[in-house]
């Protein structure tokens, strides 16, 4: 049991040595893996580590193969190359139109909100996004703002990241306000995995906000395995949900975490059970030092199929791959034994 603190605390109070983080999670030194080089040997930019004791509490003890655990400890798997796998694995940096803005997709902009995590995921494909360079300034949306204010076809901005909800409410106020003003703009979307890994992030003051935009507003969160829906988790989403802000989930299928029927079935139920909308299962992004979570699609679709014979319809993501320059995801296609998509 962790003791509760808010939200900005739990970030300072993060763990931030793969070193420290096995030690915390009860597991002896190994001598074969040099945690804290890991992270900085994948790619040209360190990625180190990073993980709230909120989400760590979650993570059996002495467990070296615990699936949470997985997502976050670098190990020397890190640095091995492999073809297809690079930097900039979606083609995001093709998509910059204006300092701190993707525009990839028809009608939708991102704005990438800040370079800032709650925890760093060692599959993340913006792992090695060169944010200071892209434009992303936290406090500074100007120039993202003044893109959208001349561009009348965005009708949904996203707030991504990083991760926009490691901003403070009183900047995503400003942030939010300044978007309202915009007259063509309709929906406002936000991806963070924040209400997962440090649930106080779900404050009365940033419900209050949401529920008050003029914006139809969706919140999108990231959970891969169901010990990470701890009950905070899940009454902070309730929370949500009950000040009108639908929730959606979307999930990265990663070998050794959540490539197994069962556990994506299990995660699913856990969901909808708590009326969050299950909404994509990504193929990972070939993203440099994460060759090893790659799951084949052949598995993906298998898996895929085991759901939709357990679960209903509106209870199973849409298995999904990104491929750079392409207009929207592409769904990966599965079809049943008797030949219906
Ligand atoms: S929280 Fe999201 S953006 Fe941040 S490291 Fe994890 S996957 Fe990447």
């Amino acid at each position: 049991m962790v003791e509760p603190v808010s939200w900005q605390l739990a970030m300072k109070r993060a763990i931030r040595s793969g070193s420290e983080l096995r030690k915390t999670v009860g597991l002896p030194p190994d001598p074969a893996e040099d945690l804290d080089a890991a992270g900085k040997l994948a790619g040209e930019r360190d990625f180190p580590t990073f993980a709230p004791l909120e989400y760590i509490s979650r993570i059996r003890p002495g467990d070296a193969e615990d699936p949470l655990l997985r997502q976050i400890l670098p190990v020397t798997d890190e640095q091995t190359e492999k073809a297809g796998f690079g930097a900039d694995p979606v083609g995001d940096l093709n998509s910059l139109v204006s300092p701190g803005v993707l525009h990839k997709y028809e009608g939708r902009a991102l704005i990438l909100t800040t370079a800032a995590c709650g925890i760093h995921c060692r599959y993340c494909f913006r792992r090695e996004f060169p944010y200071r360079e892209a434009g992303s300034r936290q406090n500074d949306w100007l120039p993202s703002i003044e893109y959208i204010e001349q561009h009348p076809d965005i009708e949904e901005v996203i707030l991504s990241g990083g991760d926009p909800l490691t901003t403070s409410d009183e900047k995503l106020q400003e942030l939010m306000s300044a978007l309202e003003k915009i007259h063509h703009l309709k929906r406002l979307r936000i991806h963070s995995r924040m209400p997962v890994v440090i649930p106080q992030r779900v404050t009365g003051q940033l419900l209050d906000m949401l529920s008050s935009s003029r914006l139809a507003t969706w919140m999108v969160i990231h959970a891969n395995h169901p010990h990470e829906l701890s009950d905070s988790v899940l009454s902070g989403m309730g929370a949500m949900i009950d000040a009108g802000i639908p929730v959606l989930n979307q999930s990265v299928l990663l070998r050794g975490v959540n490539d197994r029927s069962e556990t994506l079935i299990e995660l699913c139920r856990l969901l909808v059970n708590h009326r969050i909308q299950p909404y994509y299962l990504h193929q990972l992004d070939r993203v440099r030092g994460a060759t090893h979570f790659e799951v084949p699609i052949e598995t993906g679709m298998k898996i895929i199929e085991d759901l939709r014979s357990e679960l209903p319809g509106f209870a199973v993501p849409q298995y999904v791959v990104e491929k750079p320059g392409e207009k929207s995801k592409s769904p990966i296609q599965t079809f049943t034994t008797n030949g219906s998509s």
